[in-house]
């Protein structure tokens, strides 16, 4: 096949390249480089199978030659990359899925979204499963990011019942791993680097909002088996080892052997934050065969791993 991935240069996106690339597809990654940076995909450069196209994909996306797969995973991702950007963020949701879909349709291609699972908004089923249709406020600090994911959901299903179009829809849980922004603001980025610095560690409120965070791999596995299967619905893509936010910091500072502790802050906690998130992820069970394969401490090694050489070429 050659695939394009839209977002190519960002963390998840980089990570797709060389899945694609590594099971001798060919690939075009198309970035404008708003939240991601070319040294994800430095390793890249001179692959005759790879190609990398500078272009905002919410401006009209005009791509010579056959395409048989197009992964849209443009958008700024982090709370702090969409508050700075909450207008190329609902852009790039609504009119990026656009001439996205358009493209795909005029290959005759595939066609993969990687929505959210904050289209649950601050969800109040517990957990979530994908037929639960969230609890969002539009006007909140995250309703730019939430609403363009919803409205993405619902051009793709538009233009699946409309066109015909054979479309995919994948609601992915927190994700962490190796190239992930320092300076991103989520929260595995700011523990690890402040636990490699020797500081304590900054949670946010008291600490109970809880999460599950499933390593880069397992999630790149889970859009794979996604795009090969002949399903249409949304299906929620994460791992089901629900911590707190505080036990994850006590988990990051063992494993990273900080002694520095924690510190508790509420002035930077985002307005809406959700105080629980953990899916239902029974249909990618059933209807993938998929289960995340990496423990939290294993994945988190390998991120600390990485982070200590993004620092060390730094200082
Ligand atoms: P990221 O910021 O590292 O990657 C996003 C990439 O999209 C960046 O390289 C950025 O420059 C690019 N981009 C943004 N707007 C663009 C535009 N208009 N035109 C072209 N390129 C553009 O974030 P990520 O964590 O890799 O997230 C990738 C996708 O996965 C996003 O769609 C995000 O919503 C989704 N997602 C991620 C997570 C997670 O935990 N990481 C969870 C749910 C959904
Ligand atoms: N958080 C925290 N300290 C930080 C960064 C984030 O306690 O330094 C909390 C944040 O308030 C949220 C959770 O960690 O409850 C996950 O935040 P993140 O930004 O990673 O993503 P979210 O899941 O909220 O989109």
């Amino acid at each position: 096949m050659r695939v394009l991935i839209t977002g190519g240069a960002g963390f998840i996106g980089s990570h797709l390249c060389d899945r694609f690339l590594s099971d001798s597809h060919r690939v075009v990654a198309v970035d404008n480089l708003i939240t991601g940076t070319q040294d994800n995909i430095s390793h890249l450069a001179g692959n005759r199978h790879f190609e990398f196209v500078y272009h905002d994909v919410s401006n009209f996306i005009h791509l010579p030659g056959q395409i048989d797969a197009v992964l849209h995973f443009a958008s700024p991702a982090s709370p702090i990359d969409y508050l700075k950007y909450p207008i190329q963020t609902l852009k790039v949701g609504a009119l990026g899925t656009h001439n996205a879909l358009g493209l795909a349709r005029a290959k005759r291609a595939r066609f993969l979204l990687a929505s959210t699972s904050e289209v649950y908004g601050d969800p109040k089923v517990h957990p979530q499963s994908e037929d639960y249709a969230g609890n969002v406020d539009p006007v909140g600090p995250r309703g730019v990011y939430d609403e363009a994911k919803r409205y993405a959901e619902a051009l793709v299903m538009a233009y699946h019942r409309q066109h015909g179009m054979d479309t995919r829809i994948v609601r992915i849980f927190n994700t962490y791993g190796p190239r992930m922004r320092l300076d991103d603001g989520r929260v595995v980025p700011n523990f690890v680097g402040q636990a490699i610095r020797g500081e304590a560690l900054t949670v946010y409120g008291d600490g109970s909002q809880t999460r599950c965070f499933q390593f880069i791999d397992d999630l790149v596995e889970g859009v794979v088996r996604l795009l090969d299967s002949g399903f249409v619905e949304p299906v929620n893509i994460g791992t089901t080892r629900e911590v707190s936010i505080l036990d994850f910091a006590k988990v990051v500072n063992r494993v990273s052997a900080n002694p520095a502790g924690i510190v508790f802050d509420d002035g930077l906690r985002i307005d809406g934050d959700p105080q629980t998130r953990k899916p239902d992820a029974s249909r990618a069970h059933d209807l993938l065969d998929w289960r995340p394969q990496v423990a939290l401490e294993d994945g988190l090694t390998r991120t600390i791993a990485y982070f200590r050489q993004v620092i060390n070429a730094t200082t």
